[in-house]
């Protein structure tokens, strides 16, 4: 083992090295390792050092429960019985199985799109779509929103073309880049409808107003709203009107619909061009026909059940209040993300820890460099199964955390939004 020998180059200070970087700065994660109990979401196991406790989830991004969802369940074992478990290969090797052909239609469907493409994952969706899209258009200049998520600056990056980054949801500077631009020259527009660590909604409309008047084309990532927004779950693009104004929709199968995998819903020239190009789709196995079929299912249930989504929203407004009232420094948002300030890498961390190890309840701290340095921050997600009482103990618990770590609460109670 070249780690252990007496090489001139000492391969080991290389990682050592590396993590004592991210201990320096306070910023080493470490994981916590849970069970999820189906059926009784949010509640968990959780495997402590020593011995396994109960305890509640307040941040998960399976937004409305619906990993758990028996319809969702019931669909990925009844055709794992029925198909067996892996796709079998790439599709260029294995050809297409069958519930992922539904899948995609069903996708295309949701977002009123001639067709739809199904990646491994939301992350490869954005890296191998953006890249691919720009790639097939000579010389084109992507505009990107400077909060946009590291798989889209990774698509972006990988696309090897001239990018412009538009100060955060700046509508004035995103025009200013547009108009400066030469008008026959291909312009994509990539940014995000709800960015999920503030919770703030894109200008969806405004930003395909611009992108008419400048001749540009628009993707947009709506991770974190499908399943959530819209009449059919498809979107903030469906609940502002301005579904049919996108070029490209990209969203997760992994989040509010509570399995694994990425799509891009587009035009069939769009879609096909990626299927033919896209490194990322082209040279990896295809998702699991159990997994196709559970989120099929979710998407279906979510196209017409409104409960998940009215009593998410109530949930989150109820989540709120309560912790504003508790004058704990609740980050405005308009929509289901509940951001509490900490402001400080090390104490962001402790009040997560104190949270789990003396109340039993997990949020993950998020540090830099997924929010800015200053930024730091506890992110809770209600979901339409934390009731009353785990709110209000929620409540308590962090009261308690601030108090412990001498955190500032505010002056007065705020009215929540
Ligand atoms: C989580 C996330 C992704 C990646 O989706 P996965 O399916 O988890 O890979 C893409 N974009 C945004 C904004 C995300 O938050």
């Amino acid at each position: 083992m070249i780690e252990r020998t007496n090489y001139p180059v000492n391969y080991r200070a290389y990682f050592a090295g590396a993590l004592d970087r991210l201990h320096d700065e306070r910023r080493y994660r470490v994981f916590a390792d849970l069970e999820r109990i189906a059926g009784r979401f949010p509640h968990a196991i959780w495997h402590a050092p020593d011995g396994p406790k109960n305890v509640v989830i307040w941040c998960s991004n399976d937004y409305l429960g619906m990993g758990q969802h028996p319809k969702v369940i019931g669909a990925m074992v009844e055709t794992a019985t029925r198909m067996g478990t892996g796709a079998g290969g790439t599709r260029n090797i294995a050809g297409n199985n069958h519930p992922l052909v539904e899948l995609e239609r069903e996708l295309a469907d949701l977002h009123h799109k001639e067709a739809a493409l199904v990646f491994t994952s939301g992350y490869v969706s954005n890296e191998t779509g953006i890249s691919t899209l720009a790639r097939l258009m000579p010389n084109c200049l992507i505009l990107s929103d400077a909060w946009n998520h590291n798989s889209m600056i990774e698509g972006v990056r990988q696309a090897q073309t001239e990018k412009q980054i538009f100060r955060h949801n700046n509508m004035a500077h995103l025009e200013e880049l547009l108009a400066a631009a030469d008008p026959a020259r291909p312009k994509l527009i990539v940014f995000e409808s709800l960015y999920s660590m503030d919770g703030d909604i894109a200008h969806v409309n405004k930003i395909c107003d611009l992108a008419e008047q400048y001749g540009a084309m628009t993707y947009v990532d709506e991770v974190h709203a499908v399943g959530m927004y819209g009449a059919r779950g498809a979107g903030i693009a469906e609940r502002d009107g301005a579904m049919g104004r996108i070029d490209v929709i990209e969203a997760t199968l992994a989040k509010a619909f509570g399995c694994v995998g990425g799509y891009i819903a587009a035009s069939s020239a769009v879609i096909d061009a990626v299927r033919s190009y896209a490194p990322g789709f082209i040279f990896t196995t295809a998702l699991p026909p159990p997994v196709a079929a559970a989120a099929t299912a979710a998407i279906r249930h979510l196209k017409t059940s409104q409960w998940e989504r009215e009593r998410h929203q109530e949930r989150a407004a109820r989540t709120k209040s309560v912790l504003s009232a508790a004058r704990l420094p609740v980050m405005r948002s308009p929509t289901h993300i509940v951001p509490v300030f900490v402001g400080d890498p090390e104490r962001c961390k402790q009040a997560s820890d104190v949270l789990l190890a003396e109340h039993g309840i997990y949020i993950q701290p998020i540090n830099y460099p997924t929010v800015p340095k200053g930024t730091e921050r506890l992110r809770i997600t209600p979901s339409p199964y934390h009731d009353d009482a785990l709110i209000d103990a929620l409540a308590e618990a962090l009261v308690d955390v601030w108090q412990r770590l001498d955190l500032p609460l505010n002056a007065s109670a705020l009215a929540a939004e």
